[in-house]
């Protein structure tokens, strides 16, 4: 099963694919994480990237590309795997279908997950992440048992600082001008799957497996 998944910051991209990562075991690669490990272990394209990082603007492609090209290369992901984060821009999306094309592989959809602004913003602004494991919790909706503390691995919770106000509004506006044109590109390749994301997560979860369940060979 290949898929990608597609939505704005805060639709729960993360959320689901480490979910659905785990119950059909294949690798689960989200751009931001590779990109926010690169950056904390101070590598190259790590300390370029984090400028952009910050103030919520886009990476540029090239490394972008480079990063998922080497991924999806690894023999890992040649029985499947969720994409979260990627593509983000019509030249990823060439991209993307470019590689595929070399390793003889095909998408079997892109899943958008749809959910209204407002909902993002209560979602991204309280939402915490493990320093250690980069499980995602949410204060309200998704609270870990211990405050402060990871359920998984005892990590120390913190917020994102691109989920600060300032930052939050930068990435939405960002998301639509550069991302939102995907859901159109993908309408024509004939593999849109759209879905109600404004659920609570066991709920969208459920939604997403019935559509995983109908391509599983
Ligand atoms: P994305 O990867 O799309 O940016 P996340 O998966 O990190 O989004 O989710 C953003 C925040 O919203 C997290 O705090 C997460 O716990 C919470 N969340 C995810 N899905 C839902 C949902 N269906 N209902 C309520 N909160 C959710
Ligand atoms: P995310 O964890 O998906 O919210 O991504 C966090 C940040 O990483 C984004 O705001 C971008 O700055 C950068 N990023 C992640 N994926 C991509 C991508 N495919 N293209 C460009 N930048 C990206």
């Amino acid at each position: 099963m290949k898929f990608v998944l597609l939505g704005p910051p805060g639709a729960g991209k993360g959320t689901q694919a480490e979910k659905l990562a785990k119950k059909y075991g294949i690798p689960h690669i989200a751009t931001g994480d590779i990109l926010r490990q690169s950056v904390k272990d101070r590598t190259k394209s790590g300390m370029l990237a984090k400028s952009y990082m910050d103030k919520g603007e886009l990476v540029p492609d090239q490394i972008l590309i480079g990063i998922i090209r080497d991924r999806l290369s690894n023999p890992d992901c040649s029985k499947g795997f969720i994409l979260d984060g990627f593509p983000r821009t019509v030249t990823q999306a060439d991209a993307l279908s470019s590689i595929l094309r070399r390793l003889n592989q095909k998408l079997n959809g892109m899943i958008n997950l749809e959910v209204p602004q407002e909902k993002v913003i209560a979602r991204l602004s309280s939402r915490r992440v493990c320093r250690s494991c980069g499980t995602n919790y949410h204060i309200e909706f998704n609270p870990p048992k211990e405050e402060g503390k990871c359920d998984k691995c005892d990590g120390q919770l913190y917020q994102r600082d691109d989920d600060k106000e300032e930052s939050i509004q930068n990435r939405l506006k960002v998301y639509q001008r550069q991302t939102e044109p995907l859901i159109k590109y993908y309408k024509k390749e004939g593999l849109l799957i759209p879905v109600d994301g404004a659920k609570d997560i066991s709920a969208v979860f459920e939604d997403l497996c019935t559509i995983v369940e109908g391509v599983k060979k």
